[in-house]
């Protein structure tokens, strides 16, 4: 598993992103208060970083007191590729056409952390030095003022700093924050044209790239073929030994060389796509089983060992959701968080629930046993039969999300799901499963589904939590439907 981590962490390598903090604030009250202001400001950064709950690390940068200041920290902030985005607090009232400028022109995401240096009111102590000082209960609403009118829908995390609940919101905002900037990364190489005939796969490719900053390219399948025929005998002995330790291989009725040379030719097709996309710099890819010429299988295995990895995958040449898987991978740092599609239902009452599933390619990072690699024929495509690994997926709280492209625009549509495991084996069905109920119901939360035109093909995430895929739409700036 060491080997499997380090490519793993290779593969969601990003810039060393770091966020940097703000006090606001003014004149007004003499060259002590602000000096006390910057005091307290480094006392909640340290704090914050300390605590150990934050993925990236806040970066002090004292306090604002002038619109130059404030316009020349959010310019550095934008040109600075390490500065995923921006938390401000409110110490005292901080005169916000001060801001106007320079919150104009932030282009990163920003977090205004409403909070109060001392958690209650010193009855017997406060007094006016007290007041000068803390100010976060009108400052805050000054602040406020100035983002709503310029409709910037920024987070706004309100509470005690000191409480594991804001820090804990500050935390899930960073990792939207950072997917937020890697999203202007991602690059889906398309082997192949999406499936034929099939509509919600489809999509406006420049708009993608002008609202998300995906770069969709397409390569034909022959150039793969030819990088998978280099791969060598030895680099995929590696593999298979490796395989070995981490998963069961599971011969069944297969003759013993049958199944190893699938096996193989799969692991061909791993290493040989993966130096494809890592020559060429891409980060997530998508296959068709209707272009597969010069490929003796469909990849299965290969796709999950690739999504395994931190790549992001979806079949039948759907890249939109290629790159939404790729773009929630980064933000739950590839942590159960997998390409899925709705494959059969069970309707009857107290059962209610979708069963997930794909052909083949189901990420192995979902698996609640150790996944068996098993090879069985594959009724379409037309090719030989497909290794692949087949396991059970988990229990616990998870979210469900896809991304549909209108002619006005893309919109994504997600609920809350409650996950469990199929409620039998499923031994005519050899593929990789994962049983959910959206939290709403079945009735209800498909209907919705259905009636907001969200695919089959979804990013199915047990670590990022509904709040999140809520504060990335709104990033994005996509329309988001949010049956819950
Ligand atoms: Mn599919």
């Amino acid at each position: 598993m060491v080997d499997e981590m380090g490519v793993l962490s290779d593969m969601l390598k990003t810039n060393e992103y770091e966020f940097w903090f703000v006090a606001g604030s003014q004149h007004l009250y003499g060259e002590e208060q602000l000096r006390n202001v910057a005091r307290d400001t480094e006392a909640i950064v340290n704090k914050l970083n300390e605590s150990g709950k934050l993925p990236y690390k806040v970066v002090c940068k004292g306090v604002m007191t002038t619109a130059e200041g404030i316009t020349q920290f959010m310019k550095d902030v934008n040109y600075n590729d390490n500065v995923a985005g921006v938390i401000t607090w409110m110490h005292t009232f901080s005169p916000a056409k001060n801001w106007i400028r320079g919150t104009k022109l932030l282009q990163k995401p920003l977090l205004h952390l409403a909070t109060q240096y001392l958690d209650n009111i010193p009855y017997a102590t406060i007094d006016f030095d007290y007041m000068n000082l803390n100010q976060s209960a009108h400052g805050d609403r000054e602040y406020g003022y100035l983002n709503a009118r310029l409709g910037l829908n920024n987070k706004i995390v309100y509470g005690y700093w000191e409480d594991e609940e804001v820090i804990q919101e500050v935390a899930d905002w960073q990792d939207v924050a950072v997917a937020y900037n890697e999203s202007f990364h991602i690059r889906v190489c398309r082997f192949g044209d999406t499936m034929r005939d099939v509509a919600v796969t489809e999509g406006d490719k420049v708009e993608a790239q002008i609202r998300m900053g995906w770069t969709v390219d397409y390569y034909p399948i022959a150039e793969l073929v030819a990088e998978i025929e280099k791969v060598s005998d030895g680099d995929v002995e590696k593999e298979y030994q490796k395989l070995q330790q981490d998963y069961e291989l599971n011969v069944g009725n297969n003759a013993q060389d049958k199944f190893e040379h699938s096996v193989r030719y799969q692991l061909k097709q791993y290493l040989g796509i993966r130096s494809f996309l890592d020559k060429k710099g891409y980060n997530a890819f998508c296959t068709n089983f209707q272009d597969l010429a010069g490929m003796e299988q469909l990849p299965g295995l290969a796709a999950q060992l690739l999504m395994r990895d931190g790549y992001g995958f979806a079949a039948e040449g759907d890249w939109k959701t290629a790159a939404l898987t790729r773009l929630l991978k980064i933000m739950a740092h590839n942590d159960r968080t997998v390409f899925m599609e709705d494959y059969t239902l069970d309707l009857r009452k107290g059962h209610e629930a979708i069963l997930g599933a794909h052909m083949l390619e189901v990420d192995p990072t979902i698996a609640s046993d150790k996944p068996k690699v098993e090879v069985h024929p594959l009724d379409i495509g037309d090719k030989e039969d497909p290794a692949r690994l087949v396991f059970s997926g988990m229990e616990g709280d998870a979210v469900d999300v896809t991304i549909a492209d209108f002619r006005h625009g893309f919109r994504m549509i997600s609920y809350p799901v409650d996950c469990r495991k199929p409620e039998a084996e499923t031994p005519h069905l050899p593929v990789a499963k994962q049983l959910w109920t959206p939290k709403v119901g079945l009735k209800k939360g498909s209907t919705e589904w259905i009636k907001a035109g969200g695919g089959h093909h979804t990013v199915l995430s047990f670590r990022l939590k509904e709040e999140q895929i809520h504060d990335l739409a709104v990033m994005l700036g996509m329309e988001l439907v949010e049956i819950q």
